[in-house]
């Protein structure tokens, strides 16, 4: 076996000859020439000149060998539905999407936003784009019409896929009305709207530009339309995250490095080889299910299990009979879900044959030490966990077990992977930490293969945002802390941004505060993130009302702490929602005015805020502190 340590040293000290050998693993129809073009730093082209087509490696190339496996199984314990896409079958559904696509005005390079539950249509849907070379901008469809009508107007697509309805934990959200409002509040317009009909929502809104899929689908039933090789570094998708501003960034990333990136990645981090099952419990709208329920698997040949629903509907067994029944090999999802489970009962579990799963990975947020021995020592298999970003696409830190089998230290995702020269730097010097110092988490240039190339349309924003916030150095900056030991393992700290993560997802709080801040009765708002043991993070919103005595008595507290949480739904999306509204007299700031949000979150987890020259009134302190009190009682 070959040492780790060798092995992450050449993918640092000989980017190019390390990628060049790991490039093979996916089908070139045009050979790149240059491996890595650093000519313009920070940007970084990967495998110039090469051509190559995402589609064409994860679904054409495995039908010589591979026609009559499963590609695809699909389980919705929401509707009953339960199906299985071979290869040939993906092939032909992908082939079918795409000619409806072109039918409608795709082309290469122009964007299509889906905005779709969890139905085989989107992974159809997400490959037709790339086998047209058209670039696809997932919407997770739990957001709201004005953060639809925003990314509408970012990506400009020529087209829209969605559907009637979604449906979570038993309950239909119709789709329509929402994809209605944000085509009214657009400036955009795209020409149509590409409708999968579920027959969830009986009353569809009516609108000219709603098309159904299924009658274009028969009439290309047989279509067979080329693959369109690109240029290794066109954009495959975009995909929005949230930052400090209220504005979402569009991650935007390449064709080449990210399939090549992802092969490399399905054998050293996930020892995933090609005829295995993989079930990726999370949402197409998120990365985890870009690159890990779609691209991945698909790119090294295996299976790959899509999910919609809960773990505990019909009951808390459902996820290990589905690793029983389709002899699940590889199980990917975020902490929150574990601990979910964790209350369940553990007969549940071991009423299951296991004997098919191998390694279970987790990711998005800290994994804490009780649920890591919980579900280490449930399972009996080896738990990863695995730290990444919306914007580099795949791990930064893991136990790299194809690699070598590094003993796993609980409370780390462990060390850095292959391909990213990680440091951790002081925030005010930007030099490197001594070991056990905190320190922010930066990679330095290059970013390796399948990371972000730019944001969307504003090449200005990437250098600025990633780029410059550490002082001396162009350096790109993760804005998590962190802490390495001595043995390289790191421990992720936080976040140094105004970013929450609640359940995996992250939130901007400011985009959090912008919706509330849109309801008649608030006249300021700070949103902070404390820790919630089951959530990972919850967000908390501190309001000074217009008129101070609306929420004089608990009964109109409690109405208006609704009529805001409804606002959040409406404008944001009910992930947004905040775990509790508090009404304040006045909001801590210093004197030149800005939110001290920290200051506020400390205080609301009960932690003195410590030593804050700056305020401008120390009387909102006391404010924070009694209102969560209050609450507490
Ligand atoms: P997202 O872009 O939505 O995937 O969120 C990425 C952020 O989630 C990171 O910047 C971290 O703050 C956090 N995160 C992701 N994975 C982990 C992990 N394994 N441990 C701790 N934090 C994580």
């Amino acid at each position: 076996m070959r040492s780790y340590r060798d092995f992450h040293r050449e993918s640092i000290d000989a980017p190019e000859d390390f990628w060049r050998r790991e490039a093979s693993r996916i089908h070139w129809e045009t050979p790149f020439d240059t491996v890595l073009d650093r000519s313009n730093p920070p940007f970084a082209r990967w495998f110039c000149g090469g051509r190559t087509n995402l589609c064409y490696n994860a679904v054409d190339r495995h039908l010589a060998t591979r026609a009559q496996q499963n590609a695809l199984v699909y389980v919705s314990t929401e509707t009953g539905i339960e199906s299985q896409y071979t290869y040939a079958e993906l092939h032909a559904e992908v082939n079918r999407m795409a000619a409806v696509m072109r039918s409608l005005g795709v082309k290469r390079g122009e964007r299509v936003l889906i905005y779709l539950p969890m139905i085989p249509e989107a992974v159809f849907a997400m490959l037709a784009c790339a086998r047209l070379g058209a670039i696809h901008s997932v919407v997770f469809g739990g957001f709201a019409a004005p953060s639809l009508a925003a990314r509408i107007d970012d990506a400009k697509p020529v087209l829209i896929v969605s559907a009637d309805a979604g449906a979570r934990g038993g309950r239909v959200i119709d789709y329509t009305p929402l994809v209605d409002e944000a085509m009214s509040r657009a400036q955009h317009a795209p020409q149509k709207v590409l409708l999968i009909d579920r027959k969830l929502a009986p009353n569809r809104v009516k609108a000219s530009y709603f098309v159904d899929y299924e009658p274009l689908r028969e009439q290309y039933s047989d279509a067979q339309i080329p693959c369109e090789w690109l240029e290794s570094n066109e954009p495959s998708y975009i995909l929005y995250t949230s930052g400090t501003t209220g504005k979402p960034k569009g991650v935007q990333r390449d064709v080449g490095g990210y399939a090549v990136a992802l092969a490399a990645s399905m054998e050293y981090i996930f020892e995933g080889r090609a005829g295995d099952t993989m079930f990726t419990a999370s949402d197409i709208g998120w990365v985890v299910g870009h690159s890990y329920i779609i691209y991945a698997p698909l790119l090294a040949g295996m299976t790959t299990v899509m999910y919609e629903g809960t773990p505990i509907r019909p009951d808390g067994g459902i996820w290990w009979r589905l690793v029983e029944q389709y002899r699940i090999n590889l199980m990917f999802t975020a902490p929150t879900a574990i601990r979910v489970l964790k209350k369940q009962d553990p007969a549940l579990l071991r009423a299951a044959d296991l004997s098919s799963l191998r390694t279970l990975f987790l990711a998005g947020e800290p994994l804490d030490e009780p649920t890591a021995s919980w579900i280490s020592d449930a399972l009996g298999k080896p738990v990863v966990d695995n730290y990444w970003q919306t914007e580099t696409g795949w791990p930064m830190l893991a136990i790299q077990r194809g690699v070598e089998a590094l003993p796993q230290k609980l409370g780390s995702p462990g060390v850095p992977v292959y391909g990213y020269g990680l440091t951790l730097r002081d925030e005010n010097t930007g030099e490197p930490c001594a070991t056990g110092e905190k320190g922010v988490i930066t990679i330095d240039y290059p970013l390796p293969p399948g990371c972000m190339q730019t944001v969307w349309g504003d090449d200005a924003r990437f250098v600025k945002t990633y780029w410059e916030s550490v002082p001396g150095h162009q350096v790109y900056s993760t804005f998590d802390w962190g802490v390495q030991d001595t043995e390289g393992y790191v421990t992720i700290l936080g976040r140094t941004d105004d970013v929450i993560n609640v359940a995996g997802h992250r939130l901007g709080t400011r985009e959090i505060e912008e919706a509330i801040s849109s309801h008649a009765s608030v006249a300021e708002v700070a949103v902070v993130g404390v820790e919630d043991a089951l959530k990972g993070q919850a967000a908390l919103a501190f309001v000074v009302l217009r008129d101070a005595n609306a929420a004089a008595d608990p009964a109109a507290a409690k109405t208006l702490e609704a009529s805001i949480a409804a606002t959040v739904d409406r404008n944001l999306g009910a992930i947004g929602r905040p775990a509790r509204v508090h009404f304040v007299a006045m909001l801590p700031k210093t004197r030149s005015g800005k939110l001290l949000r920290r200051a506020i979150a400390a205080l609301a987890e009960g932690h003195d805020p410590g030593d804050l020259p700056t305020i401008e009134d120390a009387s909102a302190l006391e404010q924070i502190r009694e209102a969560v009190a209050n609450r507490a009682a």
